[in-house]
């Protein structure tokens, strides 16, 4: 595997972190290139359980180079904390494995406090933000007010540039929003808590990239949330404000040129969405809490739920160019007598196979057909040839409708409940 991008194909949550720490076996570096500390990457290894935000999943393996890149939100305040957190369970964590983009915008103080002024001011038309001040975040880089991190090592330049930027957001603060501003006093604390804490593992990680392309390493881009919250080509406006595409992993990476081999899309067994918007394949009632139950799909709020969307999941993969497929969480599903899936949509009394414009979706209802189930735990199952026959039928299902080869099976959270396939 030479330059792979793992990517999600939903909605987010599919499993990417626990696929990354299963795959970085096979190689010398990962990097993060999108998104921020909104990401919850939960990896269960034998250094503990995490939920990893910022950090790219890489950081469990021995001898496996972590970048954060210059498309990452780069908040100092969550990436600090998870550091210190990570140490103290017994990650190493150096200058030799860890390395931040001089390149990398920081997510000033304002971007969180902004986030949640602005979903109070929407009131019922809010996006459902995190409130980790992503959206803010993105578009003072678009604006391109934010910082870079380098500039962390030209401290008068880094200081007079942070002064002006905190009086041009403060009359947004204050003016706009009716709040406190930001003072200087508090920005400077910031700087010294988390910029100088992080300032250690700051450099030109494109020249390390390039250097670790030219010299074969093997490279593996992780990508945060999935294909219908990117930017461009998801449910727009209730997308992330990142392109969460492969086909960005380059450019956010820090290595512009880089042909990417593989992209491997990870595809849940079933469908769930955080926050609001659009989610034609949505379940309610009974059926939903069991699935949500068994799924543990609970992000402090329960999680949306529904079946697999086909139609949704082939445009993940056209989006994201996948060439395989990783299926998680397929033992959820091991206790259904049957088990619905999302084949077309029905809009305006017509059935669809295609994914429609984002403001039709609200509109769209799901046409549901469903297979048998299987009725046994697999969650010990390692072996392709050992799943019972429904759920290989289930398997092959998804791969006809997506037209890429499922290569993976993930059949729990743990790194070695997986099944691989050729
Ligand atoms: P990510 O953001 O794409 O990395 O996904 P999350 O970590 O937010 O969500 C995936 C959740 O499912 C985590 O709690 C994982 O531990 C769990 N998980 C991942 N794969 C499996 C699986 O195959 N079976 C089960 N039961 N849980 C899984």
């Amino acid at each position: 595997m030479a330059a792979t991008a793992l990517v999600g194909i939903n909605w987010g949550d599919e499993g990417k972190g626990r696929m990354v720490d299963l795959l970085t076996e096979a190689f010398d570096v990962v990097v993060r290139f999108q998104g921020g500390a909104n990401a919850g990457h939960t990896v269960i290894n034998q250094y503990g359980e995490f939920s990893i935000h910022l950090l790219p999943s890489g950081v469990f393996r021995e001898g496996v180079v972590n970048v954060l890149g210059n498309g990452v939100a780069l908040d100092p305040v969550s990436l600090v904390a998870e550091i210190r957190d990570l140490l103290v369970k017994g990650v190493p964590l150096t200058r030799d494995n860890l390395m931040i983009s001089d390149r990398a915008s920081l997510l000033l103080p304002w971007h969180r406090e902004l986030d949640i002024l602005e979903e109070a001011r929407l009131k019922d038309k809010k996006y459902g933000s995190t409130k980790q001040g992503i959206a803010p975040f993105y578009s003072d880089k678009y604006q391109k007010k934010t910082i870079l991190a380098g500039e962390l090592f030209y401290p008068e330049h880094f200081r007079q540039h942070l002064k002006d930027l905190m009086e041009w957001k403060n009359m947004i603060l204050t003016g706009v929003y009716g709040a406190e501003p930001v003072t200087e006093e508090e920005l400077n604390q910031w700087v010294k808590d988390y910029c100088e804490p992080i300032r250690p593992f700051i450099r030109d990680t494109r020249a390390f990239l390039l250097e670790a392309d030219r010299n074969h390493k093997r490279i593996l881009f992780e990508a945060q949330l999935g294909a219908l919250r990117d930017l461009d080509f998801g449910i727009y406006p209730y997308t992330t404000s990142s392109n969460t595409l492969a086909s960005f992993a380059p450019i956010g990476s820090g290595l512009p040129g880089a042909e990417i081999d593989r992209v491997i899309g990870v595809i849940k067994a079933y469908s769930t969405c955080i926050g609001e918007g659009p989610f034609v394949c949505e379940m309610f009632g009974e059926e939903a809490d069991n699935l949500r139950r068994i799924g543990n799909e609970f992000d402090g709020v329960p999680k949306r739920v529904g079946p697999i969307d086909l139609v949704a999941s082939r445009y993940g993969v056209q989006v994201q160019g996948a060439t395989e497929i990783a299926l998680t969480k397929l033992d959820v599903l091991s206790e259904m007598d049957e088990i619905p899936l999302c084949v077309r949509y029905r809009l305006d009394g017509e059935e669809i196979e295609y994914m429609p414009f984002p403001a039709l979706l609200g509109k769209c209802e799901p046409v549901i057909e469903k297979m048998k189930g299987w009725k046994c735990d697999i969650s010990h199952i390692r072996d392709w040839w050992d799943l019972p026959e429904e759920a290989k039928a289930y398997v092959h299902c998804i791969e006809q409708y997506v037209g890429r080869v499922v290569r993976w099976i993930s059949v729990g959270p743990e790194r070695e409940s997986i099944i691989r396939r050729g």
